[in-house]
């Protein structure tokens, strides 16, 4: 049934993108990229791993987060360690990660996000280092934007995680070279995602007073993996990306790596002249000069 639903539900956009496409650009390929994601049978947000566009973003997160070198004290924050209370059945409970702290549950985008990040916080030290520590490539984040995530207002945290996750799709998209119907696949496959996770979001924000996620997500606007995720297939190109800027740093048990390191200086930034000539406006696709307005 939820199959059938996706499915209609994508041939409606399927229908509202190829209304508007067609008379104005006539792009076979943004035609072609949205019957693909219908022959794939649209989206199924409950077995996010069956998702291109799910996927996408665990690899994107996963990659920022080994090449940042994001560093333990930003993981505390987006995935703290917690230790349950002791109960007689489990008196000495174990500590984990929280996950749904900063990440909506029931989300095709938001559980990627936070497999990637798990998965990063399970990371052991590089092999035959003699003696040293080094566990990730990068040399943390922008100033910033740790001060942002570490904000005491939930808020600025929220929008520092949004930050984040678009910086990371961003930097894969461009670095990945999709063609221009995968890229429009993609946006295609991430507006519906962030769609169904928004809606997870005020299923949960509609639970009577008391339940834990309608408490942990009552003052959420917003998704913010959704919004950056998505947010990236619009985005123009960063700047510069400065990444591997430096040499990583060391954790704080460690010695000094013994490694060579290649002159730290800044990779050049990759420029991006294949710009997006569409992006979605409204659930239509519309040409990139328009500006863009996300929902
Ligand atoms: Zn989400």
């Amino acid at each position: 049934m939820k199959r059938h639903t996706a499915l209609l539900a994508t041939l409606a956009l399927g229908i509202l993108i190829g209304a508007w496409v067609v008379p104005h650009t006539a792009s076979n390929d943004a035609v072609a990229a949205q019957l693909v994601v219908a022959e794939e049978g649209g989206i199924d947000k409950y077995k996010w791993w069956e998702n291109n566009g799910s996927r996408f973003v665990f690899f994107a997160v996963f990659e920022g987060l080994y090449e940042d070198g994001v560093g333990d004290d930003v993981l505390d924050v987006i995935v703290p360690l917690v230790t349950p209370a002791p109960t007689d059945a489990n008196p000495a409970p174990k500590p984990y990660r929280d996950a749904d702290i900063n990440f909506v549950y029931m989300c095709p985008l938001c559980h990627p996000a936070s497999e990637a990040f798990l998965l990063y916080a399970r990371r052991s030290p590089f092999r035959g280092q003699k003696a040293t520590s080094l566990d990730t490539f990068g040399a943390g984040l922008p100033d910033e934007l740790v001060k942002n995530i570490k904000s005491d207002k939930p808020a600025v945290r929220r929008d520092a995680i949004q930050h984040l996750i678009q910086r990371w799709v961003q930097r894969r998209i461009e670095r990945t070279k999709l063609t221009e119907r995968q890229r429009l696949q993609l946006t295609i496959e991430l507006k519906l995602l962030k769609k169904a996770g928004l809606e997870s979001l005020e299923l949960f924000k509609r639970r009577r007073p008391g339940d834990y996620y309608r408490d942990l997500y009552a003052d959420w606007k917003t998704c913010p993996t959704c919004e950056g995720g998505f947010g990236a297939c619009a985005a123009p190109a960063p700047k510069a990306d400065p990444i591997n800027a430096a040499p990583p740093k060391q954790r704080s048990d460690a010695k000094p790596a013994k490694i060579d390191s290649p002159s730290a200086k800044a990779e050049p930034s990759e420029q991006n002249n294949d710009n997006p000539k569409f992006q979605i406006i409204n659930g239509k696709i519309a040409p990139a000069a328009i500006p863009l307005i996300l929902d």
